[in-house]
């Protein structure tokens, strides 16, 4: 019978992770910002606004078809910046801006940020700014493999940034375009961050993902912003902003 039991017990555990992945609740985020003070999940508003960031851009094999989307859809989205892909790709940076898009800071290399030093850390931070330009208040940052510790935080915000995470994310980068789009349209709600991924050939679902997820989005009565527009339609959900 025990093993029965174990396996029960096993079988429950990864339905309900399963679950508590496909659809964080507000509950579940307000505990996650409360462990992560100072950082950004969703804006706490009544308005049909989301953000859609765009992280680890720009690449030469989706951020062109990226920007097409998104320029027939009138939508303008947030892209976190990888600094060293910036400098590769010069022209696609100016692409973005010149679509009114709004640039954000993914650091200069996209590595697990919790690891590097203040002064590595603080290196990565200025070089990308260097490049992305001081796009005014506020300044976004969105740091490597989304772990963000209080000592980056401070480190970020004595350098003029706020750290922002998101509300809904991919399960993860290579499941089915379908699911990815039901686990959005899931996880949609008034002042939500949808989190997205720019990158080589294995990210190119992105663009099937976004197209697809426009017009639904727009169906549900959602319109997109930037991240800075979205942030001015309400608190910030931080430590001290949850509910
Ligand atoms: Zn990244």
């Amino acid at each position: 019978m025990v093993p029965y039991t174990i396996i029960a017990i096993v079988v429950v555990i990864v339905v309900v992770a399963a679950r508590i992945l496909m659809r964080p609740s507000d509950w579940i985020l307000d505990r996650a910002a409360m462990f992560n003070p100072g950082v950004v999940f969703r804006i706490d508003t009544d308005e049909r606004a989301i953000a859609l960031t765009i992280d680890d851009a720009p690449h030469p094999d989706v951020t062109p078809d990226l920007l097409r989307v998104l320029r027939e859809a009138g939508v303008k989205a947030t892209f976190f910046i990888i600094g060293s892909n910036a400098e590769a790709y010069p022209e696609i940076i100016d692409s973005i801006r010149a679509e009114g898009h709004e640039l954000a800071n993914h650091l200069h290399t996209d590595r697990m940020s919790a690891g590097l030093s203040d002064e590595e850390f603080v290196d990565e931070l200025l070089r990308t700014d260097a490049i992305i330009g001081s796009a005014g208040s506020p300044k976004w940052c969105r740091p490597g493999s989304g772990f963000v510790t209080k000592r980056l935080v401070r480190l970020m915000n004595r350098n003029g940034y706020t750290a922002c995470l998101g509300t809904a994310y991919p399960i993860d980068l290579y499941t089915p375009v379908e699911l990815t789009v039901m686990q959005f349209l899931e996880n949609v709600r008034p002042g939500a961050i949808l989190v997205l991924h720019d990158g080589g050939a294995s990210r190119k679902d992105t663009i099937e993902v976004i197209s697809t997820l426009l017009p639904r989005l727009k169906s549900m009565g959602y319109r997109l912003e930037t991240l800075t527009d979205l942030s001015h339609l309400g608190k910030p959900v931080t430590e001290n902003a949850g509910r």
